[in-house]
């Protein structure tokens, strides 16, 4: 099954460049294919057209005559060839006028490839032919695809798309005709109405290098910061310096990121993991809403980092819902904790406790109808029980 996502692209000045070049080349081809076909009809009309397999077969000594050809994605050139073979076919069939050249100023800055080297370089970076490793958006939704074909295209409002056909497999999964809640914790990652958790994803070593690299970060950029400061202000100086002079903090910078990047990587995985693994055991998930769910007030570094893995939780259960076939059902989480699953009541004594007492309460017995909870075990259950009521289920 195929699909269309179209993704932002911020290619940096050499990419841009690059553009530049392989938009041309497209209507460089183009045209001298177009010509030469038109030379040959002149010269003896009852010779059939050049099919793409024959014009592809003339690429070769186009690009040795054209050097600049080479700074081309080659498929791309191909897809050139194919597609003024197919306006041959809709012109001979009266479907559509004879083919045209394509101007400098009319024709739309595109070009459209089909390498199979194309790839994710990395969480939010594509690697695409000739262009490099270049920043983009979302390539989340990559992750279990093959990318047939892609567009670039520089759109007239200034920005740059990178449009893909891409083929998923298995589209939709069977049906299981279970249904699950899932509360997002603090102590754990996740943990499920059937009572499973899955425990919050550390990478402590990497996270340790991280930690290390941020903080020499911190102290050589502000070290530099300072002796650039001194010297700046010298009277007696023969000229100013600048923080970019110095390449240590940059190191740190560059050592800092890739750790970062590594962490984010691995806890992606793992993510893909867990959430292909409920998309294929439940027909009905039900999770609560991020947004109103009640933050911790203090933003320390470990609950930033299980927001973010809850955020990146949630997405990947959405489009895998959606492209699966299974249903996500989003509720409101208030109380979800602090009501008894069993007889729906709130339990009253948790009122006035702090912040830090409320987290440390893993187990709690109803003052109502005596059930021994697990916190959290509960909370999902509750969630469950929201989204069958939202779904007209129960
Ligand atoms: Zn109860």
């Amino acid at each position: 099954m195929l699909k269309g996502i179209k993704l932002k692209i911020y290619p940096n000045a050499r990419q841009k460049q690059q553009l530049a070049w392989m938009f041309g080349n497209d209507r460089f081809v183009w045209n001298e294919m177009l010509n030469l076909i038109n030379q040959r009809y002149k010269n003896n009309p009852s010779l059939k057209v050049l099919s793409a397999y024959d014009m592809n077969y003339l690429l070769k000594p186009l690009k040795q005559e054209y050097d600049f050809l080479k700074e081309s994605d080659s498929s791309s050139l191909q897809v050139v060839t194919n597609n003024l073979y197919q306006a041959w076919l809709m012109f001979f069939k009266k479907k559509h006028g004879r083919p045209k050249f394509h101007s400098r100023k009319a024709y739309k800055q595109s070009y459209t490839g089909k390498s199979a080297t194309i790839k994710v370089a990395n969480a939010r970076y594509m690697k695409i032919p000739k262009l490099g490793i270049v920043k983009t958006s979302k390539t989340n939704l990559l992750n279990d695809c093959k990318i047939k074909r892609y567009t670039v295209e520089h759109s007239p409002n200034g920005n740059y798309y990178l449009s893909l056909q891409v083929e998923f497999e298995n589209q939709k999964l069977n049906k299981t005709g279970k249904v699950v809640g899932i509360d997002l914790g603090v102590h754990d990652l996740a943990i499920t109405s059937d009572g499973v958790k899955y425990s919050k994803l550390q990478f402590k070593n990497l996270d340790k290098k991280a930690r290390l690299w941020q903080r020499k970060y911190n102290k050589r950029l502000h070290n530099v910061k300072n002796i650039v400061a001194t010297h700046n202000h010298d009277k007696s100086r023969l000229y100013d310096i600048e923080v970019e002079d110095f390449t240590n903090w940059q190191k740190a910078r560059k050592n800092k990121a890739k750790l970062q990047a590594k962490i984010t990587n691995k806890r992606n995985d793992e993510l893909h993991k867990i959430t292909t693994k409920l998309v294929k055991q439940y027909d009905v998930i039900v999770i609560e809403n991020l947004k109103s769910k009640n933050m911790m007030k203090n933003h320390n570094l470990a609950n930033v980092v299980s927001s973010n893995a809850w955020y990146t939780f949630k997405s990947m259960l959405e489009y895998k819902c959606n492209w699966y076939g299974k249903q996500l059902v989003i509720v409101d989480p208030k109380n979800t904790s602090r009501i008894c699953s069993d007889c729906g009541k709130k339990n009253h004594e948790f009122d006035g406790l702090t912040q830090a007492q409320w987290l440390s309460t893993r187990n709690w017995t109803c003052p109502y109808c005596h059930k021994n909870h697990d916190r959290d075990i509960n909370a999902s259950l509750n969630i469950l029980n929201r989204g069958l009521k939202q779904l007209n289920i129960q």
